[in-house]
């Protein structure tokens, strides 16, 4: 179904380890993906804080403690690991089921901005079955969750999780993008993982004086002037924007704690609103159950272009 595995769960075969800085604090970071347990689920594990005990955090949307700008996993002690997203999204795409990502500093590396860093990683460490089935959260029916001019809905779809994203920024290089994708890992490596991070210029000294962005640069974020990209390179995929947002959607998804059968619509939205409407899924009881593997059948991986969406402009946003 996903990954390597028809029917068992899975987990990483070695451990791999990357090292860079945190988009937002800036502050250098080592993550570790180790090999876990069937039933482990994805955990991360904050160490590296002086004086302070490991904290153990399952990557869960009752973890999320913040969703501005990035999705902050932490608990009554407060947050603990920052931009957890684009790893979220490399686990879940690859179907990594089980693993332990140990994070020694306050946020996962941001790396070139993109996914594409933690998949190799993936690869690179390879990826086991366990002797256990995998269980499934099917959507039953749709939970839509609407926040000023954006919206976010998950709905019924039996062919594994479905991503369909739609931008609209009043800024001429960006304009109104969509993209929609049975999340596959193929797929993923194909089309998403390469997509950067992005942020405009026109924000920067907004986001400084938050503290957020103080990390970023050319090396890890596309900068969007007023009518141009500052990056040397350009662009990896005409619409990469569009693109990230989709990775990022999958990774807040995937805080679901379990694969979802289902699709993820996410019009003008960001972390906050995948959250919401994960949170919203979850809390009713009679939108969703449980399947083992049998009853799931093949997501085929495939990507739709779509265009003209009609809609008022969205602010700007940084994920
Ligand atoms: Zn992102």
């Amino acid at each position: 179904m996903r990954g390597v595995a028809a029917g068992g769960q899975t987990t990483l075969q070695d451990q791999v380890t990357v090292a860079g800085i945190g988009v937002h604090s800036g502050a250098p970071a080592t993550l570790t993906l180790h090999p876990a347990e069937a039933d482990t689920g994805i955990v991360f594990l904050r160490c590296g804080s002086e004086g302070q005990p490991d904290r153990e955090l399952t990557a869960d949307f009752r973890s999320v403690t913040a969703t501005e700008f990035a999705t902050v996993l932490g608990d009554a002690n407060g947050p603990a690991v920052s931009t957890t997203e684009h790893v979220m999204a490399a686990l879940h795409a690859l179907g990594v089921d089980n693993a332990v990502v140990e994070v020694d500093g306050p946020e996962v590396p941001i790396m070139d901005g993109s996914a594409a860093p933690f998949v190799a990683a993936i690869d690179q460490a390879g990826i086991a079955t366990l002797p256990a089935s995998r269980r499934y959260i099917q959507v039953l029916k749709p939970v839509r969750v609407a926040k000023g001019d954006s919206f976010g809905e998950l709905r019924p779809h039996l062919r594994g999780l479905r991503i369909e994203t739609e931008i609209e920024f009043d800024h001429p290089l960006i304009g109104r993008q969509s993209f929609a994708v049975d999340v596959e890992p193929d797929l993923f490596r194909r089309e998403l993982a390469r997509a950067r991070t992005f942020g405009f210029m026109r924000d920067v000294t907004k986001l400084w004086s938050a503290g957020y962005a103080l990390g970023a640069s050319f090396e890890n974020t596309v900068v969007i002037a007023e009518n141009r990209v500052l990056n040397p390179e350009g662009l990896r995929f005409a619409d990469e924007f569009v693109r990230h947002k989709a990775v990022d959607a999958i990774g807040d998804i995937a805080l679901s704690g379990a694969p979802l059968l289902g699709a993820y619509r996410s019009v003008r939205g960001g972390h906050k609103l995948n959250h919401a409407v994960l949170t919203a899924l979850m809390a009713d009881r009679s939108a969703w159950t449980y399947v083992d593997m049998a009853e799931a059948r093949r997501p085929r991986g495939h990507v739709e272009l779509a265009t003209g969406f009609a809609s008022p402009a969205y602010g700007p946003d940084v994920s």
